[in-house]
């Protein structure tokens, strides 16, 4: 009876808003889903892909006998692994900005369900997700952290503990375009803090940081530093979008 009633619910939903493409708006057949030309327009990642940075590799070849790519088996990133669901293409791009600006919350369960996939590895039984933090003016701004809305769609459907707030943003970092490499982390590192109240439940646990981008990677340092610092050391990274070295698109970096 109770699935009836659900059912004739859903039925009912679909005529008064019908399922239409996440991306540009034509029908499809269930809701949260994106038409096939669409899809065909996003470039979900695939093995090969570099252990370290999730950049996806033409060839398992370009993967050293550790799995790294060139630039990682030099400079290996601070955090362990790192998994992306999508490469930073103009659909993915808006997907990701809908989420941050336009209140399309249904992107995120879209985008986790990819998330979830390519990150089944390092999203084992007892790890928990932290979710890169916005500054709470930009977050007034934005009503919500779009890294916190993709954390708990992939931890509903991993059956994962999230912690909130475990890092927080304790000034607003100013625009990082044009600054170096290390200037850059300083600025980022200097405004990233943890919340002692977590450190017993992350203590000895497995972390996964989530994001919507992963672009220099300032700021998963930080992040990953902050945690560092608390005594979480098995950390590792899952985006929803990947710019890769050289993007294919002119996009204009968010952050
Ligand atoms: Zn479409
Ligand atoms: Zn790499």
């Amino acid at each position: 009876m109770q699935m009836k009633i659900r059912k004739l619910g859903t039925a009912l939903l679909d005529v008064l808003y019908p399922p239409s493409c996440l991306l540009c708006g034509a029908d499809v057949a269930q809701h949260g889903l994106t038409c096939v030309s669409c899809f065909g327009r996003l470039q979900p990642i695939t093995h090969p892909f570099c252990d370290a940075c999730g950049a996806p590799q033409s060839s398992q070849e370009n993967l050293g006998r550790t799995g790294l790519c060139a630039a990682c088996e030099q400079h290996h990133p601070a955090w362990q692994h790192a998994r992306a669901a999508f490469v930073y293409t103009a659909a993915a791009r808006d997907l990701i900005l809908q989420l941050k600006y336009a209140d399309r919350i249904e992107n995120a369960r879209f985008l986790a369900q990819r998330m979830a996939q390519i990150g089944q590895d390092i999203l084992q039984p007892g790890t928990v997700l932290v979710p890169v933090p916005v500054h709470r003016w930009r977050l007034l701004r934005r009503r919500y952290n779009q890294a916190a809305l993709l954390a708990n769609e992939v931890a509903r459907i991993k059956h994962l503990q999230v912690a909130p707030d475990a890092l927080m943003r304790t000034r607003a970092t100013t625009k990082l375009a044009g600054f170096s490499r290390k200037e850059r982390q300083q600025e980022m590192q200097s405004a990233m803090t943890f919340k002692p109240k977590w450190q017993q439940k992350l203590q000895g646990r497995s972390v996964v940081l989530v994001d919507d981008l992963l672009t220099t990677g300032a700021t998963a340092t930080a992040c990953v530093q902050a945690l560092h610092l608390a005594g979480v050391h098995d950390i590792s990274l899952l985006v929803a979008g990947l710019v890769p070295a050289r993007p294919e698109v002119d996009i204009n970096l968010p952050e």
